[in-house]
């Protein structure tokens, strides 16, 4: 608001504008310079208080994103604990599988020393010493305890390896399909012998069906015999089966009555011969023994893999008839 000044000049008769001194023009300027700049000022503190520098936006930022990597750590080291945990549970299933001793809970949870495990000057310096040191902890007893795991299934996954070679080789089936079965002897021990009417012990099980019908391997092994001997057993087989057990298949028909030479190595369940009665036999059959360390053993243990309930029915149905053993 310019309010111009007028003055009366006596001299001229009129009113004339007042034209201020030098002086008086210097002060106005000035003091509304000091003015202006005051408002100015202020304003510029009003709006540095009130929005935040590129430096402070930035520093925020990064400490949003420390906030957000702190959470994530938290989330995964939750996970990584519950994956642990349902692997643990797993390890021991297949410890009470494989009738092993399950890990004692020290092992399991692998102690770890805390010092050593941040330790240099560089740590010194953190602002969160503690809260880092303890992460640290949680994460190096994490990776200790996966590693403890990743031993036992290590082991537990060779020991399983190496049962289920042995278990393949322990004699588990019957010789003679239940389809073709008519008749069983487990008598096993001392009795009348049918052919030489005195008594002998009989150290097998014999399978009654008609001539000719399939003999099969009881386990995997190698055939060390397959052809005609003298002694009683007439046509016979002997499969040795690698870990002390052999199993012998005696009284195969005269013809053709071997599917197998020897020096083959044979599957559990793989035709292997024909029944028949050669050799010291009062009828067709198949005279069956399960040797252990060379000596015959009660083969009634040796049948644990009977595939039904119907034709495990069968076989014990058969055997209460407890047929005299055809030798
Ligand atoms: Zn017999």
């Amino acid at each position: 608001m310019n309010q111009t000044k007028y003055y009366y000049n006596e001299d001229t008769c009129r009113y004339e504008v007042v034209v201020p001194s030098k002086r008086k023009r210097f002060f106005r300027a000035f003091f509304y310079l000091i003015g202006a700049s005051v408002v100015a000022s202020a304003s510029l503190l009003a709006v540095f208080n009130y929005y935040p520098t590129p430096k402070e936006i930035s520093l925020d930022a990064e400490r949003h994103l420390l906030d957000q990597k702190w959470a994530y750590l938290d989330i995964q080291e939750k996970n990584i604990k519950n994956a642990l945990s349902a692997m643990q549970v797993d390890d021991e299933d297949l410890r009470e599988i494989l009738e092993l001793d399950s890990l004692s809970n020290d092992v399991r949870e692998a102690g770890i020393g805390g010092s050593e495990i941040i330790d240099d000057e560089s740590s010194e310096n953190l602002i969160f010493r503690d809260q880092v040191v303890d992460q640290y902890k949680k994460i190096a007893k994490l990776k200790a305890q996966l590693s403890v795991q990743n031993l036992s299934f290590d082991t537990l996954s060779k020991y399983a390896e190496a049962r289920d070679w042995t278990w393949s080789h322990i004699p588990a089936i019957q010789p003679v399909s239940h389809k073709d079965l008519d008749h069983l002897s487990t008598v096993y021990g001392m009795r009348m012998n049918p052919v030489l009417h005195r008594m002998m012990p009989h150290k097998g099980f014999d399978f009654m069906a008609d001539k000719g019908t399939p003999i099969y391997a009881t386990a995997d092994g190698k055939v060390i015999l397959a052809r005609m001997t003298f002694g009683g057993f007439g046509n016979q087989i002997l499969i040795d089966h690698g870990n002390g057990y052999e199993t012998r298949y005696a009284h195969l028909q005269r013809a053709n009555p071997f599917a197998v030479k020897e020096g083959d190595v044979v599957k559990r369940g793989q035709l292997i011969g024909y029944m028949g009665s050669t050799g010291r036999s009062a009828g067709t059959h198949l005279h069956y023994e399960v040797l252990k360390n060379g000596k015959q053993v009660n083969p009634i243990g040796y049948f644990q893999m009977e595939l039904n309930p119907e034709a495990y029915d069968k076989m014990l149905e058969l055997a209460k008839k407890n047929v005299s053993p055809m030798d």
